[in-house]
């Protein structure tokens, strides 16, 4: 079972402290959100296990962290300042701000308006989704010298610094470099709670190979997605991929795959149910060119006379001189987020016929691996053994202690946030040296003495 719709997990998160509105008690700030206490866990789960796969578990790919502000000439030159625009049109009848791209055409072939239905719309216009600001501490708000940017992707950043990772960590082609961090679009319509906002987290991998293993390594790329992807508990019933049209593809793409994930459910046409999680993009030679200082236009001048470096690759084997290809994956951590919180979201009738929501998590994405639970809250014994196992397993693995309820109800908070593992201290407990542990899915428990409690715990946290 996968959630009903994008709303369940909207109620969900904010009920249980996953995702909050930002700025909520100044009326909010249209699609800005805020992660809460199992938010902010299961999105460092999430990007703890894509740098572990990326960067830890292969041999051949580099971490960076570049600066959000950079020059504004990586800008121009890698293309955003003239193209990285949505087009943008108004609808005359309901003021509705739209983006062309998203529409539907009626049957004339004109546009029509997703919100009243209208088909008078103005012209589209390029809209630019960068954010400007301005540096330093004297410069006027309009000062062209100060204008900057807060990256739209986080890309660039490694392709300016692909020199200075190629020469300290001597590496060879192929080769890539990841990156985890925040990109900013002035998005023409937000919306759909985390799904598309104008703030963001991106992982991306830039993977510099030979021009001609380009689609090779383009196609094991997109394998390897699928597989990391089913390891965070994304069934691959809700994945499909699509391969852009030429007239979709990005100014710097030769092939571009898009994976889609069922955000939407609820909608009647199957093919609308599917948008976009990630990316595959091959961006050929393009943005190692155009922020080098060697490439020439048809008429001999640099097509970059502002940079002072050259970016290309000598390879000592065949002792010619390049520009590698890139294939460049890339996803955001916020759509991953609620494309595991859909997919995990089951529910369940208890004895009585109640129905119950179990979140149900890879024990590797749970917020906390496990509860530790005292039967009987008034009882010092008990809850002093509680508390001392909740900080003996803490080292080894995320544990909680709670005692805000009766044990129907913690055993069901647990659930709906995707708790593994409770661990009930009973009287029992004082006498036998042994507690109760509840498996979150089945509800089924078992008796563990407590010598043996941390390593049971941590062998069916490995499933
Ligand atoms: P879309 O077509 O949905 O606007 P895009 O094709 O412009 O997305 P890319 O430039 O390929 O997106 O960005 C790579 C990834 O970054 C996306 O697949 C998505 O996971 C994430 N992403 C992009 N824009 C946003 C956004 N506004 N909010 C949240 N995540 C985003």
């Amino acid at each position: 079972m996968t959630a009903p719709n994008i709303e369940t997990i909207v109620s969900l998160s904010k009920r249980r402290g996953f995702v909050y509105p930002a700025s909520d008690i100044y009326g909010g700030l249209g699609s800005s959100w805020d992660y809460g206490p199992l938010g902010v866990e299961l999105a460092n789960n999430i990007k703890q296990s894509w740098w572990r796969w990326a960067v830890y578990e292969r041999d051949d790919i580099e971490g960076v962290d570049s600066s959000i502000i950079q020059n504004r000439l990586v800008w121009k030159y890698s293309g955003h300042e003239d193209t990285f625009s949505d087009p943008l049109v108004d609808c005359r009848d309901c003021k509705t701000r739209l983006r062309e791209d998203k529409l539907e055409r009626d049957a004339a072939a004109k546009f029509v308006c997703s919100n009243c239905g209208s088909t008078n719309l103005t012209e589209s216009r390029a809209f630019n989704l960068m954010f400007r600001t301005t540096v330093g501490a004297a410069s006027a708000d309009d000062d062209p010298s100060a204008l900057a940017y807060l990256r739209p992707e986080t890309a660039q950043g490694i392709f300016v610094n692909f020199k200075n990772v190629l020469d300290t960590s001597r590496r060879k082609l192929p080769f890539g470099i990841a990156q985890i961090g925040k990109a900013f679009r002035n998005e023409v319509t937000p919306g759909n709670f985390i799904f598309r906002t104008r703030e963001f987290e991106q992982m991306e991998i830039e993977y510099f190979c030979r021009p001609e293993d380009a689609p090779r390594i383009h196609q094991e790329w997109i394998d390897a997605y699928d597989a990391w992807l089913g390891s965070l508990g994304i069934s691959s019933d809700n994945i499909v991929h699509y391969e852009q049209t030429p007239a979709e593809l990005a100014h710097y793409s030769d092939r571009t795959v898009d994976f889609l994930y069922r955000f939407f459910p609820e909608r009647e046409d199957e093919d609308k149910q599917f948008d976009e999680l990630l990316g595959i993009a091959n961006r050929t030679d393009y943005d190692l060119r155009v922020h080098s200082k060697k490439p020439e236009n048809a008429d001999g001048k640099r097509i970059n006379p502002d940079t002072t470096e050259d970016l290309s690759f000598f390879d000592p084997q065949t002792n010619e001189r390049f520009y590698p290809y890139c294939i460049e994956p890339s996803i955001g951590v916020n759509r991953t987020l609620l494309a595991v919180m859909m997919d995990a979201y089951t529910e369940k009738a208890n004895d009585k016929g109640e129905v119950r929501v179990i979140l149900k998590l890879k024990p590797e994405m749970a917020p906390i691996k496990v509860a530790v639970l005292p039967l009987a809250k008034n009882n010092d014994e008990i809850v002093t053994l509680a508390k001392r196992l909740k900080h003996d397993l803490q080292p080894s693995m995320r544990a909680v202690y709670d005692d805000t309820g009766g044990i129907g109800k913690l055993y069901a908070r647990q659930d709906e946030i995707g708790t593994p593992f409770c661990v009930t201290v009973d009287h029992e407990s004082l006498a036998d040296n042994a507690v109760t542990v509840r498996d979150r899915d089945t509800w089924e428990q078992e008796r563990v003495g407590l010598d043996a409690l941390k390593e049971h715990l941590l062998e069916r946290l490995k499933q």
